[in-house]
């Protein structure tokens, strides 16, 4: 399974930055989790074969680039684009982004192929099918309704969690897995932020290495995701000082495969 975090922000020169303002994973080039950066860091091939994106929840970091994208592709769209997501984020989404104020209600619009976008609600627990991927939404403990995600695709199982703060259920169906290729975990803010990190339900380092503990597999990759910009050098620093039990930082940019 290939699996691309796409870079969201740039430097002084241009060049990707390794910080991530937006959230937006790229699968095997064809499926989206969430949709941050989708419009502006997508490659032209990924912007051509990606009609499925999966929402973890409806934080602006994470859906900020679906309005655009959907808008870039609207005259030539031969297929809607899909979004995968809970009851709840379906309707943040066309009661406050696709409302005809902050942007047009593109499921109610049709181009000369047909729709432009559409719907398709998950539920917690359930196995939905996306392209060639069978996935699972778990509920995880964010400030709005939010999902991690099981991701198979028959050979190569990873588990991600989105934003989160402390879990059980996601654990328990973890640790339930006869294989897992990887693990992605969020960890947002650094340890001197852990009051602002319990209010906004994120996970810090040290709190991130309680979560691990709860982890009862020997040996699975393990890779730290969505740290907020500003405090991306702090986090890294105290995750390195985790020493082995600690995650590495999934690079962003970077093609890798499970
Ligand atoms: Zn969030």
């Amino acid at each position: 399974m290939k699996f691309r975090l796409l870079p969201s922000t740039f430097e002084s020169d241009g060049t990707a930055s390794s910080r991530q303002h937006f959230s937006c994973f790229v699968i095997d080039g064809c499926v989206a989790l969430d949709a941050g950066s989708l419009a502006n860091g997508v490659t032209p091939s990924e912007r051509a074969k990606i009609r499925d994106v999966v929402q973890t929840h409806a934080h602006l970091d994470h859906i900020a680039g679906l309005p655009l994208f959907v808008d870039d592709l609207f005259p030539t769209l031969t297929e809607p684009v899909r979004v995968h997501a809970t009851r709840e984020v379906i309707d943040v989404l066309e009661t406050h982004i696709f409302n005809w104020s902050v942007y047009p209600r593109f499921s109610e619009l049709k181009n000369q192929f047909g729709s432009i976008i559409e719907y398709r609600e998950i539920a917690h627990d359930a196995d939905f099918r996306v392209r060639h991927l069978e996935m699972r939404p778990i509920p995880v403990n964010h400030k709005v309704p939010s999902s991690g995600f099981l991701i198979q695709d028959g050979r190569t199982t990873i588990a991600i969690t989105g934003d989160t703060a402390e879990m059980d259920e996601f654990w328990d169906v973890v640790n339930s897995l006869e294989n897992l290729d990887a693990l992605l975990i969020e960890c947002a803010f650094p340890d001197e932020f852990e009051d602002l990190s319990t209010i906004s339900h994120h996970l810090t380092p040290a709190k991130l290495k309680r979560e691990l503990e709860k982890l009862h597999r020997a040996t699975c990759p393990v890779f730290a995701i969505n740290i907020k910009p500003s405090y991306r050098d702090a986090v890294a620093r105290q995750l390195a000082a985790l020493g082995a039990v600690g995650p590495q930082i999934l690079e962003i940019g970077k093609q890798y495969s499970f």
